[in-house]
């Protein structure tokens, strides 16, 4: 509850991440294979309101928060998550939030090639999460970055990187091994919404994500809550 944060980025750590998964699918062969997604790989590819939204709710205390996600395309022209696994993702967040009356809305997936804005596929900079996040970020959503991987040792040991609310440009910047894991980009949505991290490997915002990793309390969800209508106003819905 204490005064926002300025300029500071949150990491998660990868110790654990791999044991234990559900619903995160890190095998591009596997990406490749869905059904019905054979063109989502098109550079530059733009998708307005792509998903039917399940939680939509007509209590006037509900919270509903538009986001966009950006996916990066390898060489071989694959997002590194589809649509439909972006569908996925966003339900399983969905899932955690609804404790919280609250959920996330995709109204932007969009495919691009990273090149064509002077951004590497692989991220091997911490600079590089500030680029990435000024060519992307829009006042009109929460922005969720899935990039390639990220194998340099100057990135350290996190998959993930967010910025707190007061901090511009912003955004949750996931590499690849863990794009699809709605633990983690939970979690990191959970940052945006100015929370950090505490010591309970069953909460959320533990700093290393267990498949288990999904509990919010209800302090955390006011903190969210209050965050969204202060500061990501132009995310908030109607409904
Ligand atoms: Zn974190």
């Amino acid at each position: 509850m204490s005064g926002l944060k300025l300029s500071v980025l949150m990491g998660v750590l990868s110790l654990g991440v791999f044991t234990g998964l559900t619903g995160c699918d890190s095998s591009s062969s596997t990406r490749r294979g869905l059904p019905g997604v054979a063109t989502d790989g098109v550079s530059g590819e733009k998708v307005e309101l792509p998903f039917e939204d399940l939680y939509a709710s007509p209590d006037p205390e509900h919270l509903t928060l538009a986001i966009k996600y950006v996916e990066y395309v390898d060489a071989a022209g694959n997002p590194v998550l589809t649509l439909d696994e972006a569908k996925r993702l966003t339900e399983a967040m969905n899932r955690l939030y609804s404790v919280c009356n609250m959920h996330f809305r995709a109204e932007v997936y969009e495919t691009v090639q990273p090149g064509n804005f002077g951004l590497d596929y692989n991220t091997s900079q911490r600079s590089d999460l500030t680029s990435i996040r000024a060519q992307f970020d829009s006042p009109d959503h929460l922005l969720v970055v899935h990039t390639g991987s990220w194998s340099s040792a100057q990135m350290g040991s996190a998959n993930a990187w967010t910025t707190l609310p007061g901090s511009t440009p912003s955004g949750a910047v996931v590499e690849a091994d863990v794009a699809g894991m709605g633990n983690l980009v939970a979690h990191e949505l959970g940052h945006y919404l100015n929370l950090l991290h505490v010591s309970s490997s069953t909460n959320m915002m533990n700093p290393v994500i267990y498949s288990n990793s999904t509990y919010i309390s209800p302090s955390q969800c006011s903190e969210m809550r209050a965050t969204a209508r202060a500061y990501r106003s132009g995310a908030l819905r109607a409904s």
